[in-house]
């Protein structure tokens, strides 16, 4: 495997003034490259402490991916460091000097002086074509000790400008570069239904550290996201791998699944099934809050939320059902509701003392009866002790819904 480390350079990094988002950005192309990060590297405008992280950086990746410090100004030390750190010179290219010169006279304007720094490369280095600045990036390869290379690659902090440079060049060059490029394909699906140790349980050796491809586990609220990381020297190769994978899965735990991708969520699933049926939804939430109106709301707008109502109590409920249901029973109102929204399914939250309460935290455990009512006339009933958080509440209440819909 192919690894690197990345750098960024500035003191508005290490004073916490500026967010890195450039080495957020630069891991996960390299990870899609099939390049293994092992370090993150952060330093000031310091020529000392860079020449350093140059130094320890050379001697532990094969790729080394620098940001920042490439500017015209004296705190800009990138292109010095990287020369005193590998022990070469500073050269001039002419070719660089005539882009940045171009590049002024293009906007009318003289080249400043000290914008000739910029053309200046440590020798053996291959300059970076830059499209959108002045900046050229700098390509070197530093020799170790041992005979083995290292390859530098700096761009510039700017974080547009970066993106492009990478993509267009750097990217390119490590994938040719005939250093064993791999490559990895991630998959996500996600499972509700049980909790996450029943899940580990089920699964097994599936997601042992050590295979291949890694299935990894991760909890939030009520669902599980299960991440196949398929790593291989061929896109087909990691999706052939990745689908295997996902029908062991599947085999093991297939009932719980509901969908596929980092961001579906319950919400996503429910609308999915709905629309595929054709039918709507609406939801009764009997209590102060509204919070499973609002929740199945927030995937935006969607046809199968037919609509909601958020009612204090039953009595409130008889009323909204008309003059006609004075002694109807639950259920009755509950028909008369669900035909008014032109919907197939109804779902009811009743939650008692009331949600509201819940998402303040007031009590710790409470009861929610959820009932669901179909044409066919399908009536299902149940009543579930929750958690009073409401990261855990909200999903909860889906996931009972989605259980009464498949
Ligand atoms: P320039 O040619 O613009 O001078 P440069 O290579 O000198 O480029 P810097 O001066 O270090 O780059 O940074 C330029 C801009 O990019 C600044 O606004 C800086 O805050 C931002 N920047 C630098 N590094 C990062 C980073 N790692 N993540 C996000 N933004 C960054
Ligand atoms: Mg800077």
């Amino acid at each position: 495997h192919l690894t690197a480390e990345i750098i960024s350079i500035g003191d508005e990094m290490i004073s916490g003034a500026r967010l890195d988002t450039n080495t957020a950005w630069l891991s996960r192309r390299l990870a899609e490259l099939g390049v293994e990060v092992h370090f993150h590297s952060t330093v000031g405008d310091t020529l000392a402490h860079n020449v350093d992280v140059f130094r320890i950086a050379v001697q532990r990746a094969d790729l080394v991916i620098a940001t920042g410090g490439l500017g015209p100004t004296q705190d800009d030390l990138t292109r010095e460091a990287i020369a005193e750190s590998i022990g070469v010179p500073l050269q001039f290219d002419p070719d660089s000097l005539a882009h940045i010169e171009a590049l002024f006279s293009r906007r009318g304007r003289e080249m400043p002086e000290r914008n000739r720094s910029q053309a200046m490369f440590p020798v053996g280095a291959t300059p970076i074509f830059n499209p959108q600045g002045t900046a050229p990036g700098v390509d070197i390869v530093a020799s170790r000790a041992d005979g083995t290379t290292s390859r530098i690659f700096a761009l510039p902090g700017v974080p547009a400008e970066m993106k492009t440079m990478f993509d267009e060049t750097v990217g390119p060059a490590i994938l040719s570069g005939g250093q064993g490029g791999q490559f990895i394909r991630h998959s996500v699906m996600k499972f509700f239904g049980v909790g996450e140790s029943e899940m580990e349980a089920r699964l097994g050796d599936m997601i042992s550290r050590t295979r291949q491809p890694r299935v990894g586990i991760t909890v939030s609220a009520a669902t599980i996201s299960l991440r196949i990381s398929a790593t291989a020297d061929h896109v087909a190769k990691c999706e052939s791998m990745i689908a295997a994978t996902r029908e062991d899965i599947m085999e093991r735990v297939g009932e719980l699944y509901f969908g596929d991708g980092e961001t579906f969520e319950q919400q996503h699933a429910v609308d999915a099934i709905l629309r595929r049926r054709k039918e709507r939804l609406c939801v009764v939430e009997l209590g102060h809050a509204a919070p499973l109106g609002n929740w199945f709301a927030a995937i935006g707008d969607s046809p199968v939320l037919a609509g909601g109502l958020s009612l204090v109590g039953l009595d409130e409920l008889r009323r909204f059902a008309g003059s006609e249901h004075a002694d109807a029973t639950l259920q009755e109102c509950i028909e008369t509701v669900r035909q008014r929204f032109s919907a197939e399914w109804l779902l009811l939250v009743d939650a008692y003392p009331d949600l509201h309460q819940l998402e303040q935290n007031a009590i710790p455990e409470s009861s929610i009866t959820f009932s669901v009512s179909h044409p066919d006339g399908r009536w299902t009933s149940k009543t579930e002790s929750i958690g009073g958080h409401p990261s855990i509440v909200h999903p909860r209440i889906a996931k009972a819904g989605l259980r009464y819909l498949r």
